[in-house]
């Protein structure tokens, strides 16, 4: 097994009452301010704001078009993490220049949880002897990794357990409808073009849940390089298949897609850029993208747009 698993069972440690008792910091002024909530990527953050609605005031590390697996933190962002009444991050080494910032915090007893470490090594995608962090585009399996926040939550701020516990439904019911119309939108492409090309890896899940192959140009890391070689192979498989779009990503830089998109146009198969998915990042705060049911809709329409 993985050392990555270890902190699941820490959360397990964390998780458990007797455990909890000696490790809970409970502010002066929580009822009135509402705790203070420190995430990584800003999908967590979306889920601890629809859980914990007015009781919680969340700071997000990495805004819209932030690749985490290259975030390096600032010293106002150790800061923030130091100071939170709880910090929920990915794990999986997702934040791959924070790892030893983000565990210290937990082994020292903060409350929080590295959600996707929550989760059962067996409902992971491994590639490389890695499990890979993307969970939230499975967005059934990435409702099990966010039940840890409605039970830290609600450790944390007893008062309004019941409040944490109907949020959470709520969202959970939300994300039952999203997983549906993800199902839903993706069995209308044409079987041979269920093909998802993208810069890197972060689809695996999305593929298996919705039944898509995926390609990734980088692997499942952005510190990852692409080599010529991977895109002349992709090319291949691409104008073989007759693929009809390839994708570029929020957070990733677009030139090894269209590096792709040339060297398809080399062997006489014009693929077309199907458009921007956010993968690591959700959009603007704002927009409908800027929400991780919006990203993930908008992800849905913009590949079925692309190639049904
Ligand atoms: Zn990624």
């Amino acid at each position: 097994m993985s050392p990555r698993f270890t902190r699941r069972y820490l959360f397990g440690a964390i998780g458990t009452s007797a455990v909890l008792a000696s490790s809970l910091r409970i502010p002066a002024g929580a009822q009135s301010d509402g705790l203070a909530i420190t995430t990584t990527i800003g999908m967590i953050a979306d889920a601890v704001r629809n859980i914990g609605g007015d009781h919680v005031n969340v700071t997000s590390l990495m805004g819209p078009g932030v690749d985490p697996h290259l975030y390096k933190p600032s010293a106002g962002d150790i800061a923030k993490l130091e100071s939170a009444d709880a910090i929920f991050y990915g794990g999986l080494h997702l934040e791959g220049r924070m790892v030893d910032v983000l565990e210290q915090l937990l082994d020292r007893g903060a409350a929080g949880a590295a959600v996707l470490e929550t989760l059962d090594s067996d409902q992971l995608i491994e590639t490389d002897g890695a499990p890979d962090p993307h969970v939230w585009f499975d967005v059934a399996l990435w409702g099990e990794a966010l039940a840890s926040i409605p039970t830290v939550l609600s450790e944390l701020d007893t008062s309004n357990t019941s409040t944490y516990e109907d949020n959470w439904a709520s969202y959970k019911s939300t994300l039952t409808e999203l997983d549906t119309y993800a199902e839903e939108q993706i069995g209308t492409i044409p079987e041979e073009q269920r093909v998802l090309v993208t810069a890197h890896d972060a689809f695996n899940y999305f593929g298996r849940r919705y039944g898509m192959e995926v390609r990734g140009i980088q692997g499942m890391s952005t510190a990852s390089e692409a080599g010529a070689k991977d895109i002349q192979e992709l090319a291949d498989f691409l104008s073989e298949r007759q693929i009809k779009a390839i994708f570029v990503e929020s957070s990733v830089p677009h030139d090894t897609i269209e590096a792709l998109q040339k060297a398809c146009e080399s062997r006489g198969w014009p693929v077309a850029v199907g458009g921007e998915l956010f993968s690591d990042a959700m959009g603007d705060e704002g927009t409908p993208e800027g929400t991780y049911v919006g990203m993930v809709r908008h992800n849905v329409d913009t590949i079925v747009a692309a190639l049904a």
